[in-house]
């Protein structure tokens, strides 16, 4: 297998993330002031505006419901060639209102989907030690 797509590369900030989605777990940056989700985190809590959120990983429940989402026919970045086409869902999780993740439908880019749809995190595997979040129609939706 060739891998062509990007890989992400972690920083000093999305570190954690990313380790924890090489596990298949879904952590989300959480502010140490006010307690809210942020995505991606910032030196600035978009809530409540503190300079140190000491922003600390938190596991989430990978639920959520599609805000929007829209079927990629085209490769807009090199390497993404052989995922098209395939459905790009913009989802709310459940955690908090407006705390939204973007990320490819597992189900296939025949897969109906519709705004409000509940969905669940799943993980792609690109290499070794490196996962990124997408998102599974939820059972019984
Ligand atoms: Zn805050």
């Amino acid at each position: 297998m060739t891998l062509t797509r990007p890989v992400p590369v972690p920083d000093e900030q999305s570190a954690p993330y990313w380790e924890a989605t090489a596990r298949h777990e879904l952590r989300i940056a959480r502010c140490s002031q006010c307690g809210s989700f942020a995505v991606p985190p910032d030196q600035v809590c978009p809530r409540c505006g503190t300079t140190v959120p000491a922003f600390s990983f938190e596991p989430v429940s990978g639920r959520g419901r599609v805000r929007s989402w829209t079927v990629m026919r085209q490769s807009f970045l090199p390497g993404f060639e052989e995922d098209v086409p395939f459905v790009l869902v913009d989802v709310e999780l459940v955690e908090q209102a407006e705390l939204r993740i973007i990320g490819k439908l597992l189900d296939g880019p025949e897969a109906v989907v519709r705004v409000g749809d509940p969905v669940t995190v799943a993980f792609e595997d690109l290499v070794p030690g490196v996962s990124i979040p997408a998102f599974e129609i939820a059972a019984g939706s």
